[in-house]
């Protein structure tokens, strides 16, 4: 037998982490990586933040698991502060981002079935987008390496050209239920939505009874600065999925809805074991309420800020291999003029940096949203050495 006991469906490195402190990871032989990939958008207070931990420990002594049979509330509660600081009328919670979407999509179904239009079940979605890997969220997608061998996808979706907002208005027809799309694309190559983009499908949606689904899951939760991307260009989705930054590293995703979108999504509809249990909302609780203090979020743009401005500052020392930088907050996204999976390897490997490779030759800087200067000092340092001791594959 040569296959693996761990399914061998993860290009893994030689990176082992088996601790973490703050913005740092720990391997099995001890060695230290500054971990600017926090776990791809996920630890947002780093590794082992003592007020999660506490959080943690505490509700797993107290109640870790009850079913949905019952009331909750340490779910009433979180479901509370999600409402009161955001578009959201209503909050259904889930495990994971790709469920958040799940949620997400049902949703926007039943609100058409709901008004007794069930012929309005398309999704309209964007090239290169990533909304997670349940048969659901991989049929709103266009890459190939997330498809291909898993056919037949589900009916009811089609992609477009991303910021073409011409085509979008085209491709509406009496099927179409809403457009479905990330604000900032995260895999895609953290490429943002132009403004013109995003508000031209919004005034689309208002105008042809349509929803507007964004998948925060990547760029929400204070990645970027503002609670949720979408607050950067004064556009208010009718849905909405979440996940990553939201438990920190616990597993935890919700999709936040409007009443009106929501209307749908009686008793008996939707589910989940886990989602919700109390253990997760009280990771989720307390995470938001350290994340969406405005002083909090005034540290993410302050450092975000100081790590963009150090980026395009390093360009042109080296500008045969770096060509630009993109994104917004601590969503960072260095463009490569070659291949960015290489360049993402030798920092690891030979420098002890964590980022993470995306598409369009991006190198992902994810650090966790509590990294101070100093921090951002070592990244630079880093990256300027490894820029200097690179040599891109031959093409
Ligand atoms: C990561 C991601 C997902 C999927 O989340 P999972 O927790 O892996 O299911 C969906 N949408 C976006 C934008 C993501 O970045």
């Amino acid at each position: 037998m040569s296959i693996t006991p761990l399914m061998p469906v993860y290009p893994r490195c030689g990176v082992r982490p088996v601790r973490g402190e703050g913005c740092y990871l720990f391997g099995e032989r001890g060695e230290r990586y500054l971990d600017f990939a926090s776990g791809i958008a996920v630890n947002a207070l780093g590794h082992g933040d003592a007020r999660l931990v506490k959080a943690i420990a505490d509700q797993a002594a107290t109640l870790m698991h009850v079913s949905n049979l019952y009331g909750s509330p340490q779910g009433e509660k979180f479901a509370q502060q999600i409402v009161d600081s955001t578009f959201a009328d209503t909050v259904f919670f889930t495990n994971s981002g790709a469920e958040a979407v799940e949620c997400a999509i049902k949703t926007a179904r039943r609100y058409h079935f709901a008004n007794g239009q069930p012929e309005r079940h398309t999704i309209i979605s964007f090239s290169n987008a990533f909304h997670g890997r349940t048969l659901g969220t991989i049929s709103a997608t266009n890459q190939p390496k997330m498809r291909d061998g898993f056919e037949p996808l589900l009916p009811g979706f089609t992609v477009l050209p991303f910021n073409d907002l011409e085509a979008a208005k085209t491709a509406i027809d009496d099927s179409t239920a809403g457009f479905m799309l990330e604000p900032i694309q995260g895999e895609g190559g953290i490429l943002p939505a132009t403004p013109e983009f995003l508000s031209g499908l919004r005034a689309l949606c208002d105008e042809h009874g349509l929803l507007l689904i964004l998948d925060e899951v990547q760029c929400g939760v204070g990645r970027t600065g503002a609670l949720f991307a979408h607050e950067h260009y004064g556009v208010k989705p009718d849905i909405m999925s979440v996940a990553k930054g939201i438990g920190a590293g616990f597993p935890l995703g919700a999709c936040l809805a409007t009443e009106e979108a929501a209307k749908g999504m009686v008793a008996g509809t939707h589910g989940s074991t886990y989602g919700g249990n109390p253990l997760g909302m009280a990771v989720g609780s307390t995470v938001w309420g350290i994340i969406s203090q405005p002083e909090f979020l005034g540290h993410v743009n302050a450092m975000g800020e100081r790590l963009r401005g150090a980026l395009e500052q390093l360009i042109p020392n080296h500008d045969a291999l770096f060509d630009s930088v993109r994104g917004m907050g601590l969503m960072l996204g260095l463009k490569l003029k070659s291949d960015s999976r290489a360049f993402v390897a030798h920092l690891r490997d030979r420098h002890g940096l964590l980022t993470v490779a995306a598409g369009d030759n991006v190198v992902r800087i994810l650090p966790p949203l509590v990294i101070n200067e100093a921090h951002i000092a070592e990244c630079i340092e880093k990256l300027s050495a490894g820029a200097r001791d690179y040599t891109p594959p031959a093409a």
